[in-house]
């Protein structure tokens, strides 16, 4: 297997390569010899099942299902699951290293990992998402759970899909709801967990802003998807003085030059399933609102929003990575060359593992948190971590995702040599 990232301009890069390019920048810094690179680039474990399931009407479909597990040096694997149409090993893979990166980062003790099915889950009635989901884990079981791999939502899925992948795995290994995380509250669940990667996006905003000295009063913004990510972020951001002037899904995007009312919207998506035909609002597309002047992007959609062919265009010069792996490297080059700091995934949205790790704390103690003690811990974990890749920044004068992967790496190297090989 060649670990090696590929130079930039020969060919496009996959999602892994992308990480890995990230990754060997910061190794670069810290002079990280090849072989631990190789090492700690190389997944532990990768699984690809079938997911034969029976459709409404009776067809027999059969789907494809991964689950990469990416690095356990600190801790049980940790790692969403996501049902896409653009799922593929690569995805998944590169997802499952960038949670490597971001468990190490914000110092919880967990490893990586990340699985996914290729569907549209858009065409999925609920019992088939459900027969679905259980087949999966059918498939999995026994190489996730608590002390192994524990996953969670992803874009996709939510927190009834995590109710049914517990209930099948403890029909083979009995009752233990710290097997998976993002549950529904009244089902083990943590509160503050479905807000917390959007919060944690807007905390992230908050604390970048006061460090470039600007108000977030005095900041527009742009939201791309307004999923649990996009729309947890848009509220966080709103209720916070932001203010938003578009935000975007599947079905386009939506522009106000006064400002959205974001709680119509929200009000508005739970109604309706999405922002399709919103009223008090101008359409746009997802282009056009990348390209919006404003001060601050929060890409929470998909991966690769911003790329070589659109980065020109970028006018923000703040953009908080709500998704994982949203821009390209060659735009991610760049944007940092002209000046647009970019907050970095592995960090930006760690809320919401941040908050995972909370729930598995609780499930194993059974006890259960206020909505206060989850808000602060994970305000207090999440600005600890800023402040050090801040920090890092400095100190390498590199730009904030080198220094979120160069404290990363450190933290899983040390753990892997304390592990012993
Ligand atoms: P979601 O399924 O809840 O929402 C996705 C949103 O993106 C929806 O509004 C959808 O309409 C929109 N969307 C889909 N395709 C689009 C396109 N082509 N253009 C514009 N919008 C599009 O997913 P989510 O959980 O909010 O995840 C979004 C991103 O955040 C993903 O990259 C995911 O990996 C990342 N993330 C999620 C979590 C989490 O806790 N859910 C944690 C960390 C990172």
């Amino acid at each position: 297997m060649n670990t090696a990232a590929p130079a930039l301009g020969k060919k496009p890069l996959k999602a892994n390569e992308c990480v890995q390019l990230y990754f060997d920048r910061a190794a670069d810094q810290i002079g990280l010899d090849d072989s631990f690179r190789r090492l700690l680039k190389m997944p532990r474990r990768e699984v690809t099942v079938e997911v034969p399931v029976e459709m409404d009407d009776g067809r027999l479909e059969t789907l494809v299902g991964f689950r990469v597990q990416h690095n356990n040096a600190r801790g049980p694997m940790k790692g969403g699951l996501r049902y896409h149409w653009d799922v593929d090993l690569d995805e998944v893979r590169a997802l499952a290293s960038l949670m490597t990166w971001k468990t190490a980062l914000v110092n919880i003790p967990y490893g990586g990992a990340k699985g996914g099915i290729c569907v549209d889950p858009r065409s999925l009635s609920r019992k088939e998402m459900e027969r679905i989901t259980r087949k999966f884990i059918d498939q999995i079981h026994e190489i996730v759970g608590p002390d192994k791999d524990i996953p969670a939502p992803d874009m996709g899925t939510n927190a009834e899909v995590m109710s049914w992948i517990r209930n099948q795995w403890e029909k083979y290994h009995g009752f233990n709801p710290a097997c998976i995380t993002g549950k529904p509250v009244e089902d083990y669940g943590a509160r503050g967990r479905e807000e917390a990667t959007g919060r944690g996006c807007g905390i992230l905003a908050f604390k970048l802003l006061k460090r470039l000295g600007r108000k977030p009063s005095d900041c527009s913004v742009a939201i791309q998807g307004f999923g649990n990510v996009g729309s947890h972020a848009a509220k966080f951001m709103h209720e916070s003085e932001f203010k938003i002037h578009a935000v975007s899904d599947i079905s386009g995007g939506y522009f106000n030059a006064e400002g959205l009312d974001i709680p119509d919207m929200l009000t508005y998506t739970i109604k309706n399933g999405s922002l399709e035909h919103y009223p008090s609002a101008e359409k746009i597309s997802n282009e056009e609102l990348l390209a919006l002047d404003v001060n601050m992007l929060v890409p929470s959609a998909i991966g690769n929003a911003i790329r070589e062919d659109n980065m020109h265009s970028i006018k923000a010069q703040v953009i908080i990575e709500g998704a994982n792996n949203p821009i390209h490297p060659e735009a991610d080059e760049y944007l940092y060359k002209n000046g647009v700091v970019v907050l970095p995934d592995i960090l930006a949205n760690a809320g919401g593992v941040t908050v995972s790790y909370f729930e598995w704390v609780q499930n194993r103690q059974y006890y259960s948190w206020d909505l206060n003690r989850v808000r602060q811990q994970l305000d207090s974990i999440l600005s600890s971590a800023f402040e050090e890749v801040w920090q890092a920044s400095n100190d390498f004068n590199v730009s904030l995702r080198t220094a979120a992967f160069i404290l990363a790496i450190k933290r899983v190297k040390r753990a892997t040599e304390l592990g012993g090989f």
